[in-house]
């Protein structure tokens, strides 16, 4: 029942059509435990500066987040990135990335957090990733974010941490971006064919069995061996700031399916997940950065799961077609 996740844990300043934050809590990392903490006990591993305060770490705790493998790297810089929006909020620029004390980083896990049975790979360098990923051998479930920066600048190494997992939650564009394939459908294919060629000290290194692929505001799709499953995005009138959907979706996901498990990864568990992921997603977009998460209630989320599964249904139509 328990997650452990590696990613960024940041400051973001972010800037969208309705208005701008400076230096808020963010990274992939915090997003994700924020969501996850919903359904899973959850632990954050990465490092931090000396500019990272009691008050952001003091947002994880409230949840009931472990941040005792979050390192502070003393003389160090804290994640930064700045972002900026247009109107089409589906896409953004980014103006500055600084790595800060993730350069050098050498994750050191504490027993608490290998022993999760679930691990997810946040979005940061691929290597780093596959560092995390050697220590949890033995994870259940293993999933894996990334982006665009790193499929331009380490390829070899994101591939090798695909290769590693269960499961692989990506932008569609950078699904297609990874594997060259034009097509969504056929991207997706070709990861689920990747098998490992070293396997990370475990036997049950197989390579991964589940692509998400992300959509923004048109939801997301999963795609199995044998499946194919779609479900559009809580439609919001007012969405503030998409920054850390990704992650948040990503959180609901991979807790729902840590949060069950004596279950099968059937398509039943994974299309539940995704309802969570969906939800949690809706959420975040509502303000800037944590600041609606910061406030969710689990009632509100399950109100939501039923909004989203009654505007999904459809009953079959039996009328005889005309051919
Ligand atoms: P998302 O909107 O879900 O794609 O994620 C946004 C979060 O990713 C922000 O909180 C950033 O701090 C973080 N982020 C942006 N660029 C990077 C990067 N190159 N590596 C890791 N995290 C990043």
């Amino acid at each position: 029942m328990s997650i452990t996740v590696v990613g960024s844990i940041a400051f973001d300043s972010v800037k969208t059509p309705f208005g701008e934050r400076e230096r808020m809590l963010g990274g992939a990392a915090v997003h994700f435990a924020l969501a996850a903490s919903f359904l899973a006990d959850v632990c954050v591993v990465g490092p931090v500066g000396d500019d990272f305060g009691e008050e952001q770490l003091e947002v994880m705790r409230r949840r009931g987040v472990d941040v005792s493998d979050i390192e502070r790297a003393a003389g160090g810089k804290t994640f930064f990135w700045r972002g900026e929006y247009g109107w089409d909020l589906n896409s953004r620029e980014t103006l500055d990335t600084q790595l800060g004390v993730f350069e050098g980083f050498q994750p050191k896990l504490s027993e608490r957090s290998r022993a999760s049975d679930v691990l997810f790979l946040a979005n940061i360098q691929p290597e780093l990733q596959l560092e995390v990923r050697r220590q949890l051998p033995h994870a259940r479930f293993v999933a894996l974010d990334s982006m665009n920066l790193w499929i331009d600048v380490a390829r070899d190494s994101l591939v090798r941490a695909i290769e590693s997992v269960d499961c692989v939650i990506l932008n569609d564009a950078e699904l297609r971006q990874l594997t060259g394939k034009p097509n969504l459908v056929s991207a997706a294919r070709e990861i689920l064919s990747w098998t490992p060629s070293v396997a990370p000290g475990s036997e049950q290194a197989r390579g991964p069995r589940v692509v998400v692929a992300k959509q923004g505001e048109y939801g997301a799709a999963l795609i199995t061996p044998d499946s194919f499953f779609a479900l559009p995005a809580y439609p919001l009138e007012t969405v503030i700031d998409p920054t850390g959907a990704g992650d948040t979706f990503a959180g609901g996901f991979v807790a729902y399916i840590a949060a069950h498990p004596q279950e099968a990864l059937s398509d039943e568990l994974l299309r539940r997940a995704m309802a969570h992921a969906t939800v949690l997603a809706s959420f975040n977009v509502e303000e800037f950065g944590t600041e609606r998460i910061e406030r969710l209630t689990g009632a509100e989320i399950v109100a939501r799961i039923h909004e989203l599964q009654a505007m999904t249904q459809f009953s079959e139509a039996p009328l005889a077609l005309r051919a």
